[in-house]
């Protein structure tokens, strides 16, 4: 069997931070090292930060990331930002698919297949989310549901390097409620299964984080599930303790 892949912690800021902000990207670097080789470290600022923090980073073993992208390279889209963009700017990877997008912009699988093939084509890595709601949890739905968004939502084509798959359970994010260990690990088997299935090689290394109500006390347990390549950290991605706190678990 293949080794696991190294995880990854991402942090998502949401529609959170200003310029002084960077002081907490700065202490982030100024302890990334420890992390060297054995996990790597993503924050997603909003799009206003993005360059100024991709300057900041540059060099460091933290990379920046953006929470969306539009599909198309360039044109009348006002407001949106092109994965080219992000890339201009000094970003490596793009959330795609989150639930805030897919529930308030009303993006469906479609839309978010578009954003990640756009990814691809920019050189970022997508950082796709799949994850069922509470009234899906309740009826048995869960595992249907992740498989229709993995159906409609994958890019044409991927590995390792290009994809990583984040299942946060809507019910979970900012709630402080987490699903219990056996649920982790039921959905991101069947996660896995479906990337080997269809990943031409690739899909054992293709990394699978769990998201949702992530904060340290309760990292350790969460990241040592099976198929737990890693977490997308929403609120305790903004503190730089708190973050830190959350990748010290995969250690
Ligand atoms: C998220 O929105 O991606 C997320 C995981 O949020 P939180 O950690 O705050 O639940």
């Amino acid at each position: 069997m293949a080794s696991a892949p190294r995880p990854l912690v991402a942090g998502n800021w949401k529609m959170n931070g200003l310029g002084a902000s960077a002081a907490e990207l700065e202490k982030m670097i100024a302890e990334a090292g420890r992390f060297n080789g054995r996990a790597d470290l993503t924050i997603c600022p909003p799009a206003t930060l993005l360059a100024r923090f991709a300057g900041i980073a540059k060099g460091s073993p933290v990379a920046i990331g953006a929470q969306d992208c539009h599909a198309e390279a360039s044109g009348a889209f006002t407001g949106d930002i092109s994965a080219e963009m992000i890339a201009d700017a000094g970003g490596s990877a793009v959330i795609v698919g989150h639930s805030e997008r897919r529930s308030y912009h009303q993006e469906s699988d479609a839309n978010v297949k578009a954003k990640a093939n756009a990814a691809a084509r920019a050189k970022l890595v997508a950082i796709l989310c799949v994850g069922e709601t509470r009234e899906e949890r309740e009826a048995d739905a869960t595992l249907p549901r992740i498989e229709r968004q993995l159906n409609g939502s994958l890019p044409d084509h991927f590995d390792a390097r290009s994809l990583v798959i984040a299942y946060e359970p809507v019910w979970a994010i900012g709630t402080g409620l987490t699903p219990g260990p056996k649920d982790v690990a039921e959905v991101h088997g069947f996660i896995r299964d479906y990337l080997v299935a269809r990943g031409k090689g690739t899909g054992e290394a293709v990394r699978i984080l769990y998201g949702g109500s992530v904060k340290p006390s309760n990292a350790k347990e969460l990241l040592s599930i099976a198929n737990v390549n890693g977490a997308l950290v929403g609120g305790a991605s903004l503190k730089s303790d708190d973050f830190l706190g959350i990748a010290a678990a995969c250690l």
